[in-house]
């Protein structure tokens, strides 16, 4: 689907990776961006593109935000929720329900969704799409599951397009969520010593929102099929604790790092190695420009300043 001249709502737009998206597809199409704006998000949200404050929990606010949209790019989520929290779960559920729902009484028949490559759990790594049979570890990544297989549920019924991203972490200015972001926030509290949990192995692949969102265009532009399930990371990793003491270079510090167990987990739902076989992308002829620890480093470089 070429994007271009197209009627685009972006659900979650004024967030990380939906506010940089806006900012890339603004140029050539008319974006909604339907959003609840938690408050540090108002200043992420870009001037050219129509708003509207709707809470997609809502399922007859979100009906009358669907009409006359040609694509649904669907973002929101609640990334920040706790991995065990059942009401986050439903939410993200909810959501993408309400989305399909609206989209069918509306006639709009294209949706691209964010999920993770969370979604893999502890499965071999560089893990490609065709991996399963599933086995997520934590609720959060329950609730991509479901929402994908909603997702396909609806295109296979209501005879509708999807393109499904399998994001790796994401990082880049604007985050404000995952380890990059919270070793700042711990370090500004406590600039001596850096709580890192688990034994700091933990394997990361970290994709820059760039390289992101033109993956997301790119695959849109040029994947066809019913569902399209594609991953994006980059072409490597970095651990836990690399990450960490990129943090405290970056911040020009001495802090001492503190590992809060002896094993590569550091929390419940933590994975030991999160890494999407990017093949399939780059076989659509995109490619991540930056490797995870460049990705990590700008990160730092875009948050000192933000936050
Ligand atoms: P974010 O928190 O920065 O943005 C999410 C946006 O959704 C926010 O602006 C928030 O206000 C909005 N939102 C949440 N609940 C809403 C509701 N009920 N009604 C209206 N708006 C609501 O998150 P992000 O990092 O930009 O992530 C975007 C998507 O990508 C999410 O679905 C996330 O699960 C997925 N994802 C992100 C990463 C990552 O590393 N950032 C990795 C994998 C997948």
């Amino acid at each position: 689907m070429r994007l271009e001249n197209k009627r685009i709502l972006v659900t979650g737009g004024a967030g990380f990776i939906g506010s940089h998206l806006v900012d890339l597809l603004i140029a050539k199409n008319s974006i909604t961006v339907a959003d609840n704006l938690s408050p540090d998000r108002q200043k992420t949200l870009n001037k050219k593109a129509n708003y509207v404050n709707v809470d997609l929990l809502d399922k007859n606010s979100v009906s009358a935000a669907v009409k006359n949209i040609d694509l649904v790019i669907h973002l929101a989520a609640n990334p920040l929720a706790s991995v065990t929290a059942s009401s986050e779960m439903m939410g993200n559920i909810t959501m993408t329900h309400n989305i399909l729902e609206a989209m069918k009484e509306n006639n709009v028949k294209n949706i691209a969704f964010a999920s993770s490559a969370i979604i893999y759990g502890n499965a071999p790594a560089p893990t490609k799409e065709t991996y399963g049979p599933l086995k997520p570890n934590s609720l959060y990544a329950a609730s991509k599951l479901a929402c994908e297989a909603l997702i396909s549920s609806y295109c296979h019924t209501f005879g509708l397009q999807s393109w499904i991203f399998r994001f790796a972490n994401v990082g880049g200015p604007r985050l404000r969520h995952g380890p990059t972001h919270d070793f700042i926030v711990k370090l500004r509290a406590n600039p001596a010593e850096l709580e890192v949990l688990g034994d700091g192995t933990q394997l990361r692949c970290y994709l820059e929102v760039n390289d992101c969102v033109n993956g997301i265009v790119k695959v849109i532009e040029t994947a066809d099929d019913v569902v399209n399930v594609v991953n994006l990371g980059a072409e490597d990793v970095i651990s836990i604790k690399r990450i960490a003491e990129i943090v405290v270079e970056e911040m020009r510090l001495d802090a001492k790092l503190k590992f809060t167990a002896k094993e590569a987990k550091g929390w419940k739902g933590d994975v030991r190695i999160f890494q999407p076989d990017i093949t399939l992308a780059k076989s659509l002829g995109w490619k991540p420009k930056l490797t995870s620890e460049q990705t990590v480093r700008e990160t730092v470089h875009s948050l000192v300043k933000e936050i």
